[in-house]
């Protein structure tokens, strides 16, 4: 298929499909038959429905015909992280546990996506319950990066990243607990948005951290991230957090908000551990916004950068031990035939369904919340949360957004850092404050490594000041063309 098609933004397929020079089943087959062509090597989806796909887009090109469109999303295909429920599809988390499990519903993103006419095709692949940094902790195997198929794409939502990246879906939905949207959105050479908390409704997504997690977008351009996240976005009574705001048409505010912005760029972030090819290109995209009149504010978030990786992993740890207490082996998921007695059903069940990361992640959330260790360590770690929220807020006083690397390396090699858990903890140094904080995050690409390798630039936002936060991102993309560069995989 013609890579014009696969790689096209949304923008220009919905302008394709409303002068039917495409039809949308042509669509879904070309996205199709790319995704048959190369996904036995990228490995980003761990299922799809091409048949419901299809008919769904047959829908479309009806609606279209009938001139009752509704709106650039209709007849679109979009992928889904396997920890979104989409009704009838299967939900697995990337676990044993939840190997032949199907969603008997649809998350309140899904539902939106429906009304908007987005076709949602496929499942992608992800650390197991969104826990890791790399896809590999999927209990069907690892995702492959598309720059460089010995690497990995990142994660947790590595093969949302790299099905965007490899032109297999043009839009992506994928869950961000402590960067897993825009860590491997970077590692992919893609943009990946991580909303302020509670912009989106988490109903239906399958719960990790819950204090941490959000729903988030990914795609080649800014402008596509705004369209799905406009589509998404807004309150939902079925999600207690999900807060009240106005919700801007993102996409049209873009071109609205030109700046100059006042920016910070937070010290620490540029310190020990930055790859300097990182390091040097963020500092080029720094010098770009410099240079169109923005005023550059070194700033300092010294909290965040010493206690961030600390303090999320006694939280979010403390939070998946009781949030996957639910998989039990009696309600649904993996049951052992191996038990003796009711108590034995939860043991086997949970030894034999969770993986190793998810174990070691329930036992340390146990301890977390034990009694005698819950004051010293939970209930610390809430206390220095608040304290890193307040010290992004102070400084977002007086900056409009931040600026910093999304990731400390480029996408490492597959099996590099997975024997050991806290190399592994350390990718995501830059992005784990900001879901502290509840903050928005985007990783977009700004460079490419001597190797290759596609490099993020991260921008950080002041909560529900998305518009804001893709406007500053716009301004970077559209007088640079890394994310016109795609991988080739022929
Ligand atoms: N890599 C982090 C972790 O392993 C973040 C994961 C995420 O954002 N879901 O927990």
């Amino acid at each position: 298929m013609a890579d014009s098609l696969i790689f096209q933004p949304v923008a220009g397929l919905s302008a394709l499909l409303d002068t039917r020079r495409i039809s949308s089943v042509e669509l879904v087959q070309a996205f199709a038959a790319r995704t048959t062509a190369i996904d036995g090597r990228v490995k980003a989806f761990n299922s799809r429905d091409e048949a419901g796909a299809l008919a769904l887009a047959a829908a479309s090109d009806a609606r279209r015909a009938a001139g009752q469109a509704r709106g650039p999303l209709d007849g679109i295909p979009v992928g889904f992280k396997d920890v979104i429920a989409v009704e009838g599809q299967p939900l697995t988390c990337s676990s044993k546990i939840l190997a032949n499990f199907i969603s008997p519903y649809d998350a309140t993103v899904t539902a939106k996506l429906k009304a908007a006419g987005a076709i949602p095709w496929g499942r992608l692949n992800m650390d197991e319950f969104a826990m890791g940094s790399s896809t590999e902790n999927s209990a069907f195997g690892p995702t492959a990066n598309p720059w460089d198929l010995t690497r990995v794409p990142g994660g947790s939502s590595g093969g949302a990243a790299a099905a965007v990246a490899a032109g297999e879906t043009p839009l992506a939905l994928g869950s961000d607990t402590g960067g897993s949207i825009r860590q491997p959105a970077a590692f992919c050479g893609i943009v990946g948005l991580k909303p302020t908390y509670g912009l989106v409704s988490r109903y239906g997504l399958a719960a990790f951290a819950s204090s941490l997690d959000q729903i988030g977008t990914f795609a080649h351009t800014v402008e596509d991230v705004s369209l799905l996240l406009g589509a998404i976005a807004g309150h939902d009574e079925h999600d207690s957090t999900s807060f009240q705001a106005e919700i801007p048409d993102y996409r049209a505010e873009l071109p609205k908000r030109k700046g100059p912005w006042r920016l910070g760029v937070p010290r620490e972030f540029f310190g020990a551990g930055l790859d300097p090819e990182i390091g040097a290109a963020v500092q080029k995209a720094i010098a770009f916004y410099r240079r169109t009149g923005c005023e550059i504010k070194e700033v300092s978030l010294p909290l965040s950068a010493e206690y961030a990786i600390a303090v999320y992993y006694l939280i979010a740890t403390a939070e998946a031990s009781s949030n996957l207490a639910r998989y039990d082996g009696i309600r649904y998921g993996h049951r052992s035939t191996a038990a003796a007695d009711a108590i034995d059903i939860y043991a086997k069940s949970r030894a034999e369904g969770f993986g190793e990361e998810v174990k070691r992640r329930i036992i340390l959330g146990t301890h977390v919340l034990s009694s005698g260790y819950y004051d010293a360590y939970y209930l610390r770690a809430q206390k220095v949360r608040t304290l890193i929220r307040g010290e992004f807020l102070r400084v977002f006083q007086d900056c409009d957004a931040l600026l910093s690397p999304t990731t400390p390396t480029a996408a490492f090699k597959l099996g590099e850092k997975s024997a050991d858990p806290l190399a592994m903890y350390l990718s995501d140094i830059y992005t784990i404050g900001v879901n502290l904080a509840g903050l928005p995050g985007l990783s977009l690409p700004c460079g490419f490594t001597s190797g290759g390798l596609p490099i993020g630039l991260q921008v950080i936002g002041q909560p529900f000041r998305e518009a804001d936060l893709l406007a500053v991102a716009r301004a970077y993309e559209q007088a640079h063309d890394w994310h016109t560069q795609h991988p080739v995989l022929s």
